[in-house]
């Protein structure tokens, strides 16, 4: 399980990029944070600090 970002509801603020205590979000060619995998552990701080809620717990 890890968490996931909506491109459609990113407006590309990278807050929550900062707030992710283990380096998963990175910023995209577009411009918008997406979230590796890999490293997510799934504790939701980055959903918790995103102003849009672009960012919710994904089934994989
Ligand atoms: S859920 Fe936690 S570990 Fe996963 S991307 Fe968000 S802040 Fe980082
Ligand atoms: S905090 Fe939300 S709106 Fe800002 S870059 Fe992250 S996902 Fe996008």
């Amino acid at each position: 399980m890890a968490y996931k970002i909506d491109p459609q509801k990113c407006i590309g603020c990278h807050t929550c990029m900062g707030a992710c205590p283990v380096g998963a979000i990175s910023v995209g060619a577009d411009g918008k944070c997406v979230i590796d995998p890999s490293k997510c552990v799934s504790c939701g701080t980055c959903a918790a600090v995103c102003p849009v809620n672009a960012i919710a717990a994904a089934a994989k």
